[in-house]
């Protein structure tokens, strides 16, 4: 964290400190990096309560696990984001879920709207880990440095891929392989699927789809699971999921896309038709007749950024406390940081810090939750600041969760809490 020589660093509610050209003299309230569920809903949060926040959202390239509005984009139809339905509501029979770069699209306009600002651009580097000062310095690709009082990281994770040159041409968008069975599979009803992988994932996967299914085949490279017990047991119980062990996937076959004659868009597009699975025993290769392919073979956090200057569990993921806030790392470069309990103004949401729940739902909430707690943050530094103690003044976070309650804000006149802390001051003087 940099100290405030420089610059003005002064906290003001709704003033729009930073040009996106990132100028040296610019000053940011809150960034947020990331731009799925959890950095959306976050942007949405800091902007209702005025703080001007910039996303910095990633690319729209496809090809790359960076994309802007993250996983959801690989995903056809959500049915299970509570709300995001396209049908009318008093007809229930034909209720349909909406597509994942929709619903991504819907949460980037509401933060816009708002007042949001967004960069499409990728984060190079941020230092959590010198001492502790006023602010911190964003880096992007570009060369932009954006300096903020506090970050929101909502970097994600990416699915683990087979990395096999046929896998990008049908991944996503209907083409037929895809690393999320509760998000894709009820587009192979009645169809056969395989799942690969040998761990917790694979078997859960695979005992989902095979409610929905007529057959799932278990491909994994060898004989032995890293899955517990219990959910191996399971899977292995399952009439419909059929175990085909030392075998790997190393090529797919497709057929034309069913619309290719009816929608020109899918012209050229093809469909799963068959996985070429190779025996890592004998060498010998076999076509397997699917519809579809579930690739589940673990997750990475997004986290090389923070790596040796932010807490992580083993398997990377971001740790934080119950206020979300990230967790210094015990190699971080400076004594004085080392011994916070945790990095003041860097807060953590969605799936960069969950392996466990890992929905949109789960993460669009975290969001919210690293939004309010920036905030409150950022009031009670303000209220530092300006002389007033915290403690006249409620910051809670109940207290600034309840500011964001329409009914409190358009009918009653409640003020964000920065405004609050500013009309106090003035009060005061
Ligand atoms: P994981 O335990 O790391 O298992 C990954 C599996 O994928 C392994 O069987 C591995 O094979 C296989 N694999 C890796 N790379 C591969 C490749 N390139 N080609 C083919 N196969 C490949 O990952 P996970 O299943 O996602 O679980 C991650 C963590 O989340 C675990 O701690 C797990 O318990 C937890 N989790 C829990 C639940 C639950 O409790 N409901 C559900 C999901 C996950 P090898 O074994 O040969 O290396």
């Amino acid at each position: 964290m940099q100290s405030n020589e420089h610059a003005n660093g002064h906290l003001s509610p709704g003033v729009n400190t930073a040009g996106q050209n990132g100028a040296q003299s610019d000053m940011r309230n809150v960034v947020i990096i990331g731009s799925g569920p959890s950095g959306y809903t976050a942007a949405l949060y800091t902007a209702r309560a005025n703080l001007n926040p910039l996303l910095i959202a990633g690319s729209l390239d496809i090809s790359t696990s960076r994309i802007k509005g993250g996983q959801l984009m690989a995903t056809s139809d959500i049915e299970n984001f509570p709300g995001a339905i396209e049908t009318p509501v008093d007809d229930i029979a034909s209720v349909k879920g909406i597509s994942g770069p929709d619903l991504m699209r819907r949460m980037e306009m509401q933060a816009l709207h708002f007042g949001a600002e967004m960069m499409e651009e990728f984060v190079t580097s941020v230092d959590f880990c010198s001492a502790p000062g006023d602010y911190y310095v964003v880096k992007t690709e570009s060369g932009k440095e954006i300096r903020t009082r506090a970050v929101i990281i909502a970097t994600g994770a990416s699915a683990k891929k087979l990395g096999i040159e046929a896998e990008a041409r049908f991944f996503g968008q209907g083409g037929g392989v895809s690393t999320c069975a509760t998000c894709d599979g009820h587009s192979y009803r009645g169809k056969k699927v395989a799942v690969v992988g040998g761990g917790d994932s694979a078997m859960e996967e695979a005992s989902y789809l095979a409610r929905l299914v007529d057959k799932v085949y278990l491909v994994h490279r060898r004989d032995e699971f890293r899955a517990s017990k219990i959910m191996l047991k399971r899977a292995q119980d399952d009439p419909k999921i059929e175990f085909v062990l030392h075998s790997t996937i190393v090529d797919i076959v497709g057929k034309p896309h069913p619309a290719a004659e009816t929608v020109a868009f899918f012209k050229d597009k093809e469909v799963v038709k068959a996985a070429v699975i190779k025996d890592t025993r004998s060498g010998e290769m076999r076509e397997l007749e699917i519809d579809g392919i579930f690739v589940a073979i673990g997750h990475t956090p997004n986290t090389d950024l923070f790596k040796s200057q932010l807490s992580m569990d083993e398997a990377g993921y971001l740790v934080h406390d119950r206020h979300m806030r990230a967790i210094p790392s015990i190699t971080c470069e400076s004594a004085e940081m080392r011994r916070l309990e945790h990095v003041p103004g860097v807060f953590v949401a969605g799936d960069v810090s969950d392996h466990v729940y890992r929905q949109a739902i789960t993460a669009a909430g975290m969001g919210c939750m690293a939004a309010i707690e920036a905030e409150r943050y950022l009031a009670e530094r303000m209220a530092e600041e300006k002389g007033i103690s915290a403690e006249s003044l409620d910051i809670s976070a109940q207290s600034v969760a309840q500011s964001h309650w329409s009914v409190e804000r358009d009918e009653m006149g409640e003020k964000s809490i920065l405004e609050r802390v500013e009309q106090t001051a003035a009060e005061n003087l």
